[in-house]
């Protein structure tokens, strides 16, 4: 790694659906632009979030509808589910669209620089941040910042993601094999959608949402729709009722979950999906350093024209909350991308669709 002083017009930390477009805006409006990201560009979307996770909904609807196929006259007898051939067959749709956002950069003159990123108290050049790789540490100075740096999922207390018996949204994207019994923590649209994936491969699912109902803040309406749904498909849900602690027996784990009526229950599973929220990556940033404000869980606060309380540092995506969707990542992005090329743009937006896809 280079290790003299880099100066760009600016640098956005964090190559997701979010930061990535302000990237790839920034070099179309002839900003000297750079993109700093520790791990696969592309962010949670296109490596652990929505491209996989579509990619495996698409894949077992059309197991589901083989296996049906009879009761329209199509006879595909005994369909099976290749996991491991499945997983490379996602890997190589994620590393089609992850490779396709490095060229788009590349297409618009903005370099992708690979290291963890952290705001350092500001120079009178401007905005200083450091970026730690395993080939060192580079300083870049840069008039704007961009942070862009996503989400990550949330634990709970007694439940520590270890990938083996609990896992998160990324693991239960990557399993080798289907498990006969998914315990599932969390009705949100992320728990349910991977959940309707493992039930049409076969599992039993069970769905545990502390919550009087999955989808909790969606229309009732369209809920009650994809409540009936899983009726019919055999997925278990457990409303109002709270998991509290889990321990492995070796051949299985045991969930030990609180019912409506305040009786405990013990719940079999091979795996469990904890799937209990999303929350934002501002820790280890450096805000403290730049005074940059947070609201009290962790999110950063930026205006509709994306500036945070600190001249030049704007923020987008999940990290500054709201509907932490791919698509309004990507508009912020374009936004702040424009505001700081001195464009008159903001981000007002009266909708914001959402689609849910649990069952196509
Ligand atoms: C299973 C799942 C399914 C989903 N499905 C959908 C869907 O169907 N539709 C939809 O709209 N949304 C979906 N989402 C949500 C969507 O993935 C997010 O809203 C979106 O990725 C947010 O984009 P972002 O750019 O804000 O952040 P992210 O995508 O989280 O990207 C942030 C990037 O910043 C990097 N980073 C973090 N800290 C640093 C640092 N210090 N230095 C350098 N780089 C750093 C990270 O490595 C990451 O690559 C899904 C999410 C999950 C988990």
């Amino acid at each position: 790694m280079a290790t003299e002083t880099l100066r760009v017009d600016a640098v956005v930390i964090g190559a997701g659906p979010g930061g990535y477009v302000a990237g790839i805006r920034l070099g179309q409006l002839k900003k000297k632009a750079l993109v700093v990201e520790k791990d696969r560009p592309g962010g949670v979307c296109l490596n652990v979030g929505c491209i996989p996770s579509k990619a495996l909904i698409n894949a077992s609807k059309l197991y589901d509808k083989l296996r049906h196929g009879g009761d329209i006259g199509i006879l595909a007898d005994n369909p099976r589910v290749d996991m491991p051939k499945m997983q490379g067959w996602k890997d190589e749709v994620v590393g089609k669209l992850t490779g396709g956002v490095r060229t788009l950069l590349k297409g618009n003159g903005v370099e992708i620089v690979e290291g963890a990123a952290k705001l350092e108290q500001p120079g009178p050049d401007g905005h200083r941040i450091t970026v730690t790789s395993k080939a060192g540490t580079q300083t870049i100075v840069a008039k704007s910042v961009v942070l862009a740096t996503g989400s990550r999922p949330t634990e709970i207390p007694g439940f520590k993601i270890d990938q083996q018996r609990i896992l998160d949204s990324t693991g239960a994207l990557a399993l080798e094999a289907v498990p006969a019994r998914l315990i599932v923590i969390g009705g949100g649209y992320i728990g349910l959608e991977l959940g309707m994936v493992y039930a049409k491969f076969g599992s039993k699912v069970t769905v545990v949402e502390a919550l009087p109902r999955v989808l909790a803040n969606m229309d009732k309406d369209c809920v009650a729709v994809v409540e009936r749904k899983l009726k019919k498909m055999g997925v278990e849900v457990l409303t109002e009722t709270k998991a509290k602690s889990w321990e492995d027996k070796g051949d299985r784990a045991v969930l030990t979950v609180e019912l409506r009526d305040g009786k405990t229950a013990a719940l079999d599973a091979d795996k469990i999906l904890l799937s209990v929220g999303r929350r934002p990556n501002s820790e280890g940033l450096g805000l403290d350093a730049a005074g940059v404000a947070v609201d009290k869980r962790g999110y950063v606060i930026a205006d509709d024209h994306l500036r945070t309380n600190v001249a030049g540092i704007y923020a987008i995506g999940d990290l500054i909350g709201g509907m932490m969707l791919a698509h309004k990542a990507t508009k912020e992005g374009e936004v702040v991308a424009e505001v700081i090329a001195g464009h008159k743009a903001a981000f007002v937006v009266r909708t914001i669709p959402a689609v849910v896809f649990t069952d196509l």
